[in-house]
This record gives structure tokens, C-alpha cells and sequence, in this order.
């Protein structure tokens, strides 16, 4: 049986603590939430983003465009947020409507206030480990393992999915944490041979049930990123929970697991960016 990696209880924790170091910091941090037409996964991520802000003492303040308002009415809304002392983190919430270019819309935030660290200036600074902020999601699978004290270096790390937002900085993360790391991808050929030499396997593909038992090292930690809906809607990761988590040492529940440590991760990086505003570096 394995211990579960109980991502919500320690987003709670994050989030008391940032509520606290608000409070007694005299800052008063403000999130930018840039949202263009109404695609309802969005709105839910969105609301909860608030949610979330105003429990920490985050002021964030949406800012709604209709899908048709044209990427030069959206660049020039960043441009605004951009220079506004009281924002000092900007998040554009993705994927945008077709006609717009996602990179050039990302490019346009000040990467000083690019709290999902998308911005290519953020990224290069991830590649030699030397950052302002780190993107949520990976973000918040590191601070889950060394809340439970599971530490990469030496371990072969496994992530499956390369995309820029989670498999690639996550890859990095493990690297600069000295885990031996190897990356899978579509064109994986035999991947269950590579998963299976995982100490630490992260998935991050979006396929119910991609990752079976089959494919796991009896003790690994198994960390499932993904959000996917089963044939009934309900809730799931890529991973077979039932069947994988006997074997595993500890493994990330969905839902409860990597998602909630994302958002938390988000309410750390708009208090950094107000705490860098005014020259005061994080803890
Ligand atoms: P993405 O951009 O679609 O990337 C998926 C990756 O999986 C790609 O690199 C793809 O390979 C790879 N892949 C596809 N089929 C595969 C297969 N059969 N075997 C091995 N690799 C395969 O997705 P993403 O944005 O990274 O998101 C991944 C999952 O995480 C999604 O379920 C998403 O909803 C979830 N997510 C969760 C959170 C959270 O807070 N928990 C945050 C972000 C994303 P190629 O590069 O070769 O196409």
C-alpha cells in the first residue's frame, strides 16, 4: 500500500502560510487574470484562481474580452497591466480563442510579472537554474515530494510528456536536483521498458489509464499530473489508480494530488513578484 501524496492538505498549508505572510508583510499582491471568450473550463479555473486570492489576501481582478476583441486589443491590455504598480502578477488564461498567437500574447507580459513563468526569459532563466518563478505545475509536484521527504537526487526520474508547460521544466527541475532524468513522448517506442526503471515517474500525458501496473517498479513514487474524465466524466489521471497504487511507495491521488499544489504554487509566485516589486527577494 502506498502513501498517498496529499496534495490538497499541503495546498491548504501553503496557503495558510502565504495567508499569514501577507498579512504581516504590508504588501498587498495583485493577480491579473486576463480571460478572452468563454470557454467553460476556463471559467472554472478562473473562479477558482480568485478563490483562492482572496483566501491568501491576493487581490486578483479579472479582466474579461469578448473572443472576437482581436489579439491587438489583448497586447494592449497587457501592455496596461504591464506598467499598473498594483498588479505584479499578469495570466492569461489559456488556450485562447483561434486567431490569436498563444506565444506572441505571452511574449507581451513583462516577464517580471509572468507569474506562470511562460515567458521565454522565465524559461531560459529554468534552464540554468537561476529563476524568478518556476511554472506552477512542476512547481508544486517538487514541493509535494519534499513535503514527504522524497528527495530526486541520484533517483532515475521518469516524466512521460514533453510539453513546454509541465514535462519539459519538470524534467529540468529533477535535473537541477540531481535525479538521472529521462523524458517520453509520443514517439517513445517500448515505453512501459523506460517507466519501469522509474524510482520516481511523472505523468503528464492526458490518456485515462495510459500508465498500468505493468509499467511501474514495485516501491516507486508515482506522481500523476494529468486531468483527464473517464467514460463516466468522472475525474482521473493517466495512471491506474487502483492497480498501481498496491505497488507503489507513494503515489498522487486525482483529484487531490498535483492540481491543488498547482494553484497553490500560483499564489507563491504573485507574492514573490510583489515582494521582488519592492526589492525584497523570497524566503
Ligand atoms: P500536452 O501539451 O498535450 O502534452 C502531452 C504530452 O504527452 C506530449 O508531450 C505528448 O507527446 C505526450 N504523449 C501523448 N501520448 C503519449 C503516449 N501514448 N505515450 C507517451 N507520451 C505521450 O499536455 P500538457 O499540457 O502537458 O498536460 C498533460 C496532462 O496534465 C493533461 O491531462 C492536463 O490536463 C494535465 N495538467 C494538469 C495540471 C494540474 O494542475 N494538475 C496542469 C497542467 C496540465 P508529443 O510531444 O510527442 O506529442
Amino acid at each position: 500500500m502506498a502513501i498517498i501524496l496529499d496534495g490538497k492538505a499541503l495546498a491548504e498549508e501553503i496557503k495558510e502560510k502565504l495567508r499569514v505572510e501577507v498579512a504581516q508583510s504590508g504588501l498587498h499582491p495583485g493577480l491579473a487574470v486576463v480571460v478572452v471568450g468563454d470557454n467553460p473550463a476556463s471559467r472554472i479555473y478562473v473562479d477558482s484562481k480568485k478563490k483562492d486570492c482572496a483566501v491568501c489576501g491576493i487581490k486578483s481582478e479579472e479582466i474579461a474580452l469578448p473572443a472576437d476583441a482581436g489579439e491587438e486589443k489583448l497586447l494592449a491590455v497587457i501592455a496596461e497591466l504591464n506598467q499598473r504598480p498594483d498588479i505584479h502578477g499578469i495570466l492569461v488564461q489559456l488556450p485562447l480563442p483561434e486567431g490569436y498567437s498563444e506565444q506572441k500574447v505571452i511574449q507581451a507580459i513583462a516577464p517580471e510579472k509572468d507569474v506562470d513563468a511562460f515567458h521565454l526569459i522565465n524559461v531560459g532563466r529554468i534552464m540554468v537554474g537561476n529563476y524568478a518563478f518556476l511554472p506552477c505545475t512542476p512547481a508544486g509536484v517538487m514541493e509535494l515530494l519534499d513535503h514527504y521527504g522524497i528527495d530526486p537526487k541520484g533517483k532515475h526520474c521518469v516524466v512521460v510528456g514533453r510539453s513546454d508547460i509541465v514535462g519539459k521544466p519538470q524534467a529540468m527541475m529533477m535535473l537541477h536536483r540531481h535525479a538521472t532524468v529521462t523524458i517520453c513522448h509520443s514517439r517513445t517506442p517500448d515505453l512501459s521498458a523506460i517507466t519501469r526503471q522509474a524510482d520516481i515517474l511523472v505523468a503528464a500525458v492526458g490518456k485515462v489509464n495510459l500508465i498500468t501496473a505493468d509499467m511501474v517498479k514495485p516501491g516507486a513514487v508515482v506522481v500523476d499530473v494529468a486531468m483527464n474524465r473517464d467514460e463516466n466524466g468522472k475525474l482521473c489521471g493517466d495512471v491506474d489508480f487502483a492497480n498501481v497504487e498496491p505497488i507503489a511507495s507513494y503515489i498522487t491521488p486525482v483529484p487531490g494530488g498535483v492540481g491543488p499544489m498547482t494553484r497553490a504554487m500560483l499564489l507563491e509566485n504573485t507574492l514573490t513578484a510583489a515582494k521582488a516589486a519592492v526589492g525584497l527577494q523570497k524566503e
